[in-house]
């Protein structure tokens, strides 16, 4: 390729949310493949997933199609004791205060949604002619990587070359320490959530109606995020939120880990077990041990963490998503934080990218990306410890106003 060629060969290694929502913003300008070691259903699962404004406003500009993907819009959230007694019912609208709205969707719905904006063709989007959608390559992973060539070793020992690579392969990712000089990897932080998602069929089934907070919400047409601690000294607490147009519901169930689970190390969740979780949450409502007790699939999550990175890039190679700076969901703002490293590559997509500039643009992605995420990250450390009202909305306006990588830059550039 001539390196003046402003038509890149960009390779992408992981079909997760970042590989997906990268591939879309690139597809615009560049050639995309996407590497993945699993099937074409991967990384999905029964369970949910909730999208502040700092993403939905990204997602919006990517035409994302929230009807596809069932989302549900959150309103606010209701705080309640452990048996059931409201302590607080706030409505607090994020597309009022941050232009972009807050929303809940199945995970596998979400995929989907970010899949088709990476693969259909241009015009069904609204895309120029010229927006190929990008290559999915399945059942082969990478595993190795020469950052300053951009030469990827896939599984079948195949050597494939690109003029930008962009790592994207999770929390246990393999390719990032061949961008690190020392390698590092996710840490437990001792806690750890239990997901399920249950249909509203099942639990009318189960109770013989639906408990009155979902009811609630079924007929107002609104979702609200609701809360359960159970304020005994433990850190014992329950979210749920509805997917699905308010048919089915997620349940986090979040308690210190009570025993070493092998195999959570090697992925983020293993199978659960209902009788454990019930033990644990003995004395929580009889309507939540039915709702977990019904559910299909347990998953346990043992939460892990990295520690922040010294460096995201090397040569033509960059870390997006958790294999750059994995967090645990006690924010919900794992995959935001995705989504506003895919936009960060919109600086590949600007006019005048040429494979030689590559390096550079994927520094000033960094030099954005990484202080935010890290940012981000450490107010999720913190945030177990929030104790007021005040502090919640703080991190709120501090998480949500991102204004993406465009407007980021400006904004450095207006300050110096
Ligand atoms: C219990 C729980 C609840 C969460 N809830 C929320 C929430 O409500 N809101 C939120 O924003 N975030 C949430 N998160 C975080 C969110 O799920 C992650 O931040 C997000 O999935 C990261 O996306 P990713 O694409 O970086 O990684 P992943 O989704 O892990 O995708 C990585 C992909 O790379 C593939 N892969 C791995 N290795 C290779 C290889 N060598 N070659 C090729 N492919 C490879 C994998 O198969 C996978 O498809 C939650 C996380 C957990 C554990």
């Amino acid at each position: 390729m001539a390196s003046n060629d402003t038509r890149l060969r960009a390779a992408i290694v992981g079909s997760g949310i970042a590989g997906l929502a990268a591939a879309r913003i690139l597809r615009e300008q560049h050639d995309v493949t996407v590497y993945e070691r699993g099937e074409p259903s991967v990384a999905t699962g029964g369970q949910g997933i909730a999208n502040f404004p700092n993403s939905t406003h990204i997602l919006e500009t990517m035409g994302f199609d929230y009807s596809r993907a069932g989302s549900v819009e959150l309103a606010g959230w209701n705080s309640v004791d452990r048996h059931g007694k409201y302590l607080d019912n706030i409505d607090y609208s994020m597309r009022e205060r941050y232009g972009a709205p807050l929303v809940s969707h199945m995970r596998v719905d979400f995929r989907t949604e970010l899949l088709r904006l990476a693969t259909a063709p241009a015009g069904n989007l609204g895309l120029d002619a010229s927006a190929a959608p990008a290559t999915m390559v399945w059942n082969n992973g990478a595993i190795d990587l020469d950052a300053e060539s951009g030469r990827i070793t896939l599984e079948d020992g195949s050597v494939v070359e690109a003029d930008v690579v962009i790592v994207a392969d999770g929390i246990h990712s393999r390719l990032r320490n061949k961008i690190l000089s020392e390698p590092v990897s996710a840490q437990k932080t001792g806690l750890t959530c239990c997901r399920v998602a249950v249909s509203a069929e099942r639990v009318e089934q189960a109770l013989g109606k639906l408990p009155q907070w979902w009811q609630d919400q079924r007929e107002k047409g609104q979702g609200y995020m609701h809360l359960i601690e159970a304020l005994d000294g433990t850190s014992r607490f329950m979210v749920a939120y509805p997917l699905r147009n308010l048919t089915w519901m997620n349940m986090a169930w979040v308690f210190q880990t009570r025993k070493e689970r092998g195999s959570t190390t090697e992925s983020w969740h293993a199978d659960g077990n209902k009788d454990e979780i019930l033990e644990v949450y003995d004395d929580f409502g009889d309507d939540l041990k039915t709702m977990l007790r019904v559910a299909d699939q347990v998953k346990l999550w043992e939460l892990q963490d990295l520690e922040p990175l010294p460096t995201w890039t090397s040569g033509r190679a960059i870390l997006i998503g958790d294999a750059a700076h994995a967090m645990t969901p006690l924010q919900g703002q794992g995959s935001n934080m995705a989504i506003e490293d895919a936009d960060g590559l919109r600086l590949l997509t600007q006019p005048g990218v040429t494979r030689d500039s590559v390096p550079e643009i994927l520094k000033t992605v960094e030099s954005v990306r990484r202080p935010r995420a890290t940012k981000v990250l450490m107010n999720t450390r913190s945030t177990s410890k929030i104790s007021s009202a005040a502090d919640r909305y703080a991190k709120f306006d501090e998480n949500c106003t991102y204004p993406g990588i465009l407007g980021a830059l400006k904004q450095q550039a207006t300050a110096s």
